[in-house]
């Protein structure tokens, strides 16, 4: 795959090891309060015991109202003392649960940010080499068909050498909104690559793919565009799309594969087309 350009990782490998590092030692800390807390309410209870059992054996020969006050003042002492600790453990408990919760949720969010791409939200390379394998595996398993396709915008270079990086990125945006328009779950749109996309198609038929494949590029070649800061006719762009229908037992790197050699059949034979895999081996 002509992948020259990644895009940019949303959260590069290292902050990612660095967010996991903070998670670990914050619920190490945690834990450890949590055990402190656990282990002083212990000792108190064992402490209440024992003055429990004391008071027993005292009252057994309390002979005075006097002794018997004594020890009874000692009781309440001590059970105030151990409903306090219980209450200062249930808070702590308390406490920690919500940060567990808390760490959970924004362990959640840094993968959802490592799965997305930054620039148009899609899904990216990494999300998308994970749910290209499952999808495979699980189709096979129901015996159902699947379909893959890749898009790759046209003269793109040349666009960006025209207008600039920055309304390249803005066009790879509105494309990118496009085909996740067409890439809604339960099909999965990603970017795959600088301006290279793909929409994986579970449980769909070549048919079915080849409509919304064409849907998009017209939508796309149709429209013009403008450059919002300076208001520029930008004119459109274009992509061109190849698909391949999955193979029993074929796993993503070959159909990945197929489907390149179609969208570079597209690219071939001028641009702006769709072609699938299944044409060229006719052709072949
Ligand atoms: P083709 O029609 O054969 O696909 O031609 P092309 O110019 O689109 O293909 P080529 O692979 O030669 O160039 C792709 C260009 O895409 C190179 C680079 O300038 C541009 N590109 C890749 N990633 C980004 C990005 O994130 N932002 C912008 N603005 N441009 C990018
Ligand atoms: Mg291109
Ligand atoms: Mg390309």
């Amino acid at each position: 795959a002509p992948a020259d350009m990644l895009p940019p990782e949303s959260l590069p490998r290292g902050r990612l090891t660095e967010e996991i590092r903070d998670a670990a030692r914050v619920l190490g800390r945690e834990l450890s309060s949590v055990a402190d807390a656990i282990s002083r309410a212990h000792r108190s209870q064992a402490a209440y015991g024992q003055t429990l059992d004391k008071a027993a054996s005292s009252i057994d020969a309390a002979g005075d109202g006097e002794t018997l006050k004594t020890i009874v003042g000692g009781l309440s002492t001590a059970t105030r003392r151990v409903q306090r600790e219980n209450e200062t453990l249930e808070k702590k408990l308390d406490a920690s649960t919500k940060e567990v919760a808390r760490l959970r949720e924004h362990l959640e969010q840094v993968r959802r940010d490592a799965m997305t791409d930054a620039l148009t939200n899609l899904a990216n390379r990494k999300a998308f080499d994970e749910h290209l394998a499952a999808a495979c595996q699980q189709v096979e398993a129901d015996g159902e068909p699947m379909v893959l396709a890749v898009l790759d915008v046209d003269h793109f270079k040349r666009f960006n050498d025209t207008w600039g990086h920055q309304t390249g990125d803005q066009v790879l945006r509105y494309v990118a909104s496009v085909i996740g328009r067409y890439g809604q779950l339960p099909r999965i749109a990603a970017r795959y690559g600088g301006e290279e996309f793909a929409i994986i198609f579970p449980r769909e038929s070549s048919k079915q793919v080849e409509v919304a494949l064409e849907a998009i590029r017209k939508e796309i070649a149709s429209r013009s565009l403008r450059r919002r800061s300076t208001n520029d006719e930008l004119g459109a762009v274009t992509i061109s799309a190849g698909f391949a229908v999955r193979r029993p037992g074929e796993t993503g790197a070959t159909l990945l594969e197929r489907a390149d050699a179609a969208l570079y059949a597209s690219k071939r034979t001028g641009r702006n087309r769709v072609t699938s895999a299944e044409s060229l081996d006719i052709a072949a």
